[in-house]
Parts: structure tokens; C-alpha cells; sequence
């Protein structure tokens, strides 16, 4: 029989859409899980099904404030993701990043534990270098709606690297794309679950802007997959994980109205400020380092996460 190391892991953000789907794995390889979180954007429905589970514990905590936990692994998620939830109080976003950052590394480095960033391809900013690789240092607003988020991921992957150079504490950071699926809330505001939620209702779909902008969709199951391989690679990163198939906004509407209701009418909404224009990953480096690469495409991904909103949408009505 194979011997497989089973970790003490500590999940910060995992009750949240990406956490969350972390916890599963982690938990259905039988390891062992802390869950903590504030709930500011996470739900305790998602973790619900471990609850009660003896490799299980859950922890009502925000990782602004210190917190001393025994564990040999730190996957630090914790941080709202959608504009609308890290705009509502950018105060806050920006000491979660920071504060939770150093926080959680603070704990890494006492208990020799490794920490794994969820950083962002918001680190790239509005980006001027097409497809964007590691390498490319960002076009960011300091002062901007989206600063708080982006500025506050950057001072957090500065933190990781002086926590290695300063005090060899290992870490991997991991800058994730636009990643979609099931167990996103249905006012989470991203444009995925907005456009599936607005279908499913019958409303009109919200294009912000002319809708040419582009991003690129990863579908959560991939991400999971890369996440993991990194945590338990010897690349510290920083790595994109993400799906280098690029759509417009506009793209997506189409296919979303497809396969819920072809008659929807689009309306056009105004463009926020500092909303990059495009995005797409570069991930030669995952390829090479992780030998990842995403396997399910959107137009599979959608039909799974449609499903998820139609059940969530028929419950609450
Ligand atoms: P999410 O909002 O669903 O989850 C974030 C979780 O962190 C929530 O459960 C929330 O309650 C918790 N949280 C927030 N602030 C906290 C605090 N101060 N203390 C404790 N818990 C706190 O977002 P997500 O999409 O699951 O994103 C998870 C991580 O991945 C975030 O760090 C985000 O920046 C990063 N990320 C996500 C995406 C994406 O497309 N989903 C893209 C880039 C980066
Ligand atoms: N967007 C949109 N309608 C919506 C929500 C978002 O047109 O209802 C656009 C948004 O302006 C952006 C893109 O979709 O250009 C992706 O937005 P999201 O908030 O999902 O993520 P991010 O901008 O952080 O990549």
C-alpha cells in the first residue's frame, strides 16, 4: 500500500465559493481541515456537509486579528473576490489583505508550516502585455475603486517573499483567473453567477460597458486541481492558474442566454472605473512546473453551474 502523508490543513476563507470546494478535497482525501471564517461573504451551507465530521473543525474568526492554530499547511483564501463585496468596504479589504497576510504568515513561520497565497491576475491591473505572464510586473491604479483589492494582493505576495527571504518560511503563491461553478452565491455579483441568475429569472442581461471587454473562465474543479499541485510542488511560485481561452463579455451573454432563454434582451450598463479591458493567462509556467493545464471547457463548465443556480433560485422562491 502506497504511503500517503495525510496533513493537518488550515483552510482560511473556507466557507466561500473557492475554500469551500478546498475543503471537499482536502476532507475526501482524509485529511484533516480547520475551517475559518468571518461569513462576510462566505456561508456556512457550504461546509454544512462536514459538519460533525471528527477530521472536521470550523473556526468564527477574522484573520485580521492574530490566531495561534497547530497546523502543517495554511491555504489562505480569506479575502471577498467580487468587485461589488470588496468595494462595500475597502478600509477592510486592504487590512485583510495585509493584516490577514501577515497574520497568517506570522503563524506559518512559529509553527514551520507551509502557506499557500491566493493571489490574483488583479496583480497585472489594466495590462498593456498580452496574454500576461508571471513575469509581467502590472499596470495598477494605486488610487483607484479596485486599488484596495489589487494593491492589497500585491503587498501580500511582497509579504510571502520577505517572510521566504527574511525567514526561509515556505511558501507558494498561486495568481488564480476568473474562476466560475457551483456554490457561488447567487449575489455574488461576478459576471457569471449575475448573468446566469438574471437568465434563470427571466431579466435582462447586464453588460457593462460595450461588453468587448475580455476575460477568460477557469472552471473551478481545474482550479482546484492546480491549486493543490501547487501546495504540494517545490515551485514557490508565483504561478497562474487559469484558462488561456479568452471570451468577450459579450461572447459569454450569448452563450448563457442559449442555454437558459435565447429571447433575453441585453441592456447596457456604465463601464466602473478601472475595469481592465482584457485578460487572458499565460501558463507555459503551470504546464511546465505543475504539469496543469484546464481540462473543462465553458461551454461544459456553464451546464453544471446553471444546474447549481436553478436548484438555489427554485429553494429561495
Ligand atoms: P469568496 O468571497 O466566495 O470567499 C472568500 C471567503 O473569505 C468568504 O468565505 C469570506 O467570508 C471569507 N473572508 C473574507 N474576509 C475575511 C476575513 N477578514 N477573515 C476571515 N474570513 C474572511 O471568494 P472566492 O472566489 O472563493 O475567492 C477566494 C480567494 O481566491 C480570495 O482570496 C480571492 O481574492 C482569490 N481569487 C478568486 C478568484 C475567483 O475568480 N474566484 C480570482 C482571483 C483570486
Ligand atoms: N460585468 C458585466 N455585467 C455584470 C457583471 C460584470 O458586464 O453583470 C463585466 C465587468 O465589467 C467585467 C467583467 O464582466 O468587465 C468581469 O467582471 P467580474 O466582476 O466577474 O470580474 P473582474 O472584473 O474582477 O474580472
Amino acid at each position: 500500500m502506497g504511503s500517503y502523508k495525510t496533513y493537518r490543513n488550515l483552510v482560511t476563507g473556507g466557507a466561500g465559493f473557492l475554500g469551500s470546494h478546498l475543503v471537499d478535497r482536502l476532507m475526501e482525501k482524509g485529511e484533516e481541515v480547520i475551517c475559518l471564517d468571518n461569513y462576510i461573504t462566505g456561508c456556512k451551507e457550504n461546509i454544512n456537509q462536514w459538519i460533525g465530521n471528527s477530521r472536521f473543525e470550523l473556526i468564527r474568526h477574522d484573520v485580521t486579528v492574530p490566531i495561534q492554530l497547530e497546523v502543517d499547511r495554511i491555504w489562505h483564501l480569506a479575502c471577498p473576490a467580487s468587485p461589488i463585496h470588496y468595494q462595500y468596504n475597502p478600509i477592510k479589504t486592504a487590512k485583510t489583505s495585509f493584516l490577514g497576510t501577515y497574520n497568517m504568515l506570522g503563524m506559518a513561520r512559529r509553527v514551520g508550516a507551509r502557506l499557500l497565497l491566493a493571489s490574483t491576475s488583479e496583480v497585472y491591473g489594466d495590462p498593456e502585455v498580452h496574454p500576461q505572464p508571471e513575469t509581467y510586473k502590472g499596470s495598477v491604479n494605486p488610487i483607484g475603486i479596485r486599488s484596495c483589492y489589487d494593491e492589497g494582493k500585491r503587498i501580500a505576495e511582497t509579504l510571502c517573499f520577505d517572510y521566504l527571504r527574511m525567514h526561509s518560511t515556505e511558501i507558494r503563491v498561486i495568481r488564480i483567473f476568473n474562476t466560475y461553478g457551483p456554490k457561488m452565491l447567487p449575489n455574488d455579483g461576478r459576471v457569471v453567477s449575475n448573468f446566469i441568475v438574471q437568465a434563470l429569472r427571466g431579466e435582462p442581461l447586464t453588460i457593462y460597458g460595450d461588453g468587448s471587454q475580455t476575460r477568460s473562465f477557469c472552471y473551478v474543479d481545474d482550479l482546484i486541481e492546480g491549486m493543490v499541485r501547487l501546495m504540494n510542488g517545490n515551485h514557490n511560485g508565483p504561478i497562474n492558474i487559469g484558462d488561456p481561452k479568452e471570451f468577450t463579455i459579450l461572447e459569454l451573454a450569448e452563450m448563457i442566454k442559449e442555454r437558459i432563454n435565447p429571447k433575453l434582451e441585453l441592456i447596457r450598463k456604465p463601464l466602473p472605473s478601472d475595469d481592465p479591458m482584457q485578460r487572458k493567462p499565460m501558463i507555459k509556467l503551470a504546464q511546465e512546473e505543475l504539469n496543469w493545464e484546464p481540462k473543462v471547457r465553458l461551454e461544459e463548465g456553464l451546464d453544471p453551474t446553471i444546474e447549481w443556480f436553478r436548484k438555489i433560485i427554485s429553494r429561495n422562491s
